[in-house]
């Protein structure tokens, strides 16, 4: 207890934010000598809502990383959809570019798994570890990242507590509150966008294929879901997205199916959209004193890619490495040393994505006509360029992305390796 009457628990790291980045470095650290405290303001779904609108395409590397993190459950085949083959092609323009797992002798890209599934296996990892606490629903109300020790106080059920650590992690999405407690500033803009999401039945089978096609107002994507349905991610601009939403099913469908084309036939939604407004945030800074940034809160990125996650996972894995690490050599984790060193290893991966998501969003949103040709042009030289082509899909997939011990697909606590 302090002097004030408040109770003090102290760990080795305090994750802010229960959403999939920070449950997975709490599930990386689980069943390691590494004692972990999360704060998450929402209340933790007992199973997950069978809601597809919000899924997300994870690479063959995230696969791995989700299995050395003990949630392979969520890649369950009756849960997660392989994408065996993806198309991209220019809706405005010729151009088009075919990308094929067996290109690079592999089954698949990736899968396409509901958030759900994906929190819910790393809660289930996670929520069960003896060296885990979970506060949970609670929120902060004071944080300070400087000094000895990173220190938050926070208010569950009441009660006042105050956790303790070397190092606190914030994983608390896009609009960060620990971000702007410790004044980390961002570069930041609206696209003036919004993703319309829903769940689509195609006519015809869509064989694992993920399509995407770039029309000027927005990317049109339809992901393929398990059970022969498609996961729609319609970038739009963002009054015409809200039109979207209020149509009648048949009117929706009508318009969905004129702007995908004949590929996968008539195309029809099933049961309510949903919108999302569209920003690119990156922080000036992954550190500051104690604090760290992680998924969202350090790099929002445009959608088009499907990689916003992916980067997500890729910074948790590293960082649970890191910690893991310091804790097995006696080093400071939270020092400027470690923290730096986190910093180096993610940011060149998150700025190129970031870079060409963006760069890709502005590209094919341009109407121009000069733009057009050299634009079709390079997909299609792209789409024929063999070794070019393979190590763009390596990097994509994020095979290149990391080579500690967590994206080999293996457990921290040295558990043996999980079944690929
Ligand atoms: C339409 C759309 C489609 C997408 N598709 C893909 C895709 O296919 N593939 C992909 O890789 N990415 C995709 N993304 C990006 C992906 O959804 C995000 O990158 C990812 O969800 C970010 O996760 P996060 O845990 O960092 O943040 P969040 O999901 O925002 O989680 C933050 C958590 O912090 C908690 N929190 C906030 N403040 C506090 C506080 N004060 N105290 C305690 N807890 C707090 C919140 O309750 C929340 O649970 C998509 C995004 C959109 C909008």
């Amino acid at each position: 207890m302090s002097s004030s009457g408040e109770g003090i628990k102290d760990y080795d790291l305090i994750v802010v934010g229960g959403g999939i980045v920070g449950l997975a470095v709490v599930a990386a650290l689980a069943h390691t000598p590494v004692r972990v405290a999360l704060v998450e303001r929402r209340p933790f779904p007992q199973r997950p809502a069978a809601d597809t609108r919000r899924v997300s395409a994870l690479t063959a590397g995230s696969e791995r990383i989700l299995r050395g993190m003990g949630a392979a459950g969520a890649l369950d085949p009756a849960r997660a959809g392989p994408i065996r083959s993806m198309v991209i092609w220019d809706g405005d323009a010729p151009g088009a570019l075919t990308l094929g797992a067996q290109e690079i002798g592999r089954e698949r890209l990736g899968a396409l798994v509901p958030n759900g599934e994906i929190a819910y296996a790393l809660q289930e990892s996670a929520g069960k570890a003896p060296n885990v606490d979970c506060y949970c629903p609670a929120d902060w109300e004071e944080l300070h990242g400087e000094g000895e020790l990173a220190e938050c106080r926070i208010a569950q059920s009441g009660a006042s507590l105050r956790l303790r650590a070397p190092i606190l992690a914030a994983a608390d999405g896009s609009h960060s509150p620990v971000r702007e407690a410790v004044a980390i500033g961002s570069a930041a803009w609206d696209y003036g966008q919004s993703a319309v999401v829903a769940e689509i039945r195609p006519q015809r089978p869509h064989h694992h294929r993920a399509y995407q096609r770039f029309l000027r107002g927005g990317p049109l994507a339809l992901l393929p879901l398990p059970g022969g349905h498609c996961s729609m991610v319609w970038t739009l601009p963002r009054a015409r997205a809200e039109g979207m939403r209020e149509l009648s099913d048949a009117g929706f469908g009508q318009r969905l199916s004129r702007a995908f084309g004949p590929e996968l036939g008539t195309l029809e939604a099933v049961g309510p959209r949903g919108s999302f407004p569209l920003g690119f945030q990156h922080a000036r800074t992954y550190t500051r004193g104690r604090v760290v940034l992680v998924g969202d809160a350090a790099h929002t990125i445009h959608p088009l890619a499907g990689l916003g996650l992916n980067l997500g996972l890729r910074d948790s894995a590293a960082l649970a490495e890191m910690v893991a690490e310091a804790h097995r050599t006696g080093e400071d984790p939270g020092s400027a040393r470690v923290l730096g060193r986190y910093q180096r290893r993610r940011l060149p991966d998150n700025l190129l994505v970031a870079a060409y998501t963006d760069g890709l969003n502005r590209l094919f949103g341009e109407p121009g006509r000069f733009i057009k040709g050299p634009r079709g042009l390079g997909m299609n030289l792209l789409d024929r360029s063999g070794p070019l082509k393979g190590l763009l899909m390596r990097q994509g997939m994020g095979l290149m992305a990391g080579q500690g011990t967590l994206f080999r697909g293996e457990p921290l606590n040295g558990a043996g390796r999980p079944k690929d």
